[in-house]
């Protein structure tokens, strides 16, 4: 089994009307340790990746992250633009010249993502970063090709991951970010970045697995 293109175009119009439906909630959460505006920050940027990727519907899947990634980078200002951004430049390259990816090939889409965002951010492990998630779904799916799991279960494996690595943000002292600024106080709230990485993952599952 693997995850088609057309599922892929369908993720990031999902993700999209995700964003849509939480912004409220999004940025009620970046209201608690921030500015207030990281849920019109992804609105608006998946808004943007939504009417772009029209026109490019029979590129293969890097050259659709590709341009997903430059489309946020270009859309979004703050942090969460740059570095969403370029965690869809980093993660186009595993999926170059594909009309499908396998669970290979997710492990390494998300493996390179995440390495993309630390380049430009240098979250640490427990900085209470997006990157908190990130890391939490690239290990369960690398799990997940371990013990020899379909694609089916290593996607339901990596929806719950994702949901574990967001609810660890809560008890976690910010590091980076504009959340850091409050020090301990940024402790007892669900970092903002890292809800939105898991909306985008259990988005890929939900459309994936049904
Ligand atoms: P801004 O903080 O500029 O207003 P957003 O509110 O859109 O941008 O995004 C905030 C989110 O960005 C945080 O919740 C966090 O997950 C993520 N973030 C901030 N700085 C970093 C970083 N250095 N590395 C990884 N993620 C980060
Ligand atoms: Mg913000
Ligand atoms: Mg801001």
């Amino acid at each position: 089994m693997t995850i088609e293109k057309s599922q892929i175009l369908n993720w990031l119009n999902s993700c999209a009307d995700i964003f849509a439906k939480e912004r409220d909630y999004l940025t009620q959460l970046d209201a608690d340790i921030g500015d207030a505006d990281h849920g019109i920050n992804m609105n608006r940027g998946f808004e943007r990746v939504k009417d772009k990727i029209t026109t490019i519907e029979d590129q293969d899947i890097g050259t659709i992250f590709k341009t997903t990634g430059m489309t946020l980078l270009s859309s979004v200002g703050g942090a969460s633009g740059p570095l969403y951004g370029t965690f869809f430049i980093r993660a186009a390259a595993a999926g170059n010249g594909k009309q499908s990816i396998d669970l290979n090939d997710l492990c390494q889409i998300f493996s390179d993502g995440v390495d993309g965002v630390v380049a430009r951010g240098k979250a640490q492990p427990g900085d209470k970063t997006m990157c908190d998630v990130w890391w939490t779904v690239v290990e369960a799916l690398e799990k997940s090709k371990d013990e020899g799991q379909d694609l089916q279960q290593a996607l339901v494996a990596m929806g719950e991951a994702s949901e574990k690595g967001a609810a660890a943000t809560i008890e976690m002292q910010a590091k980076k970010g504009r959340a850091s600024y409050l020090g301990e106080r940024s402790i007892g709230h669900q970092d903002p970045g890292a809800t939105s990485s898991m909306m985008m993952v259990k988005a890929l599952r939900d459309v994936v697995v049904g």
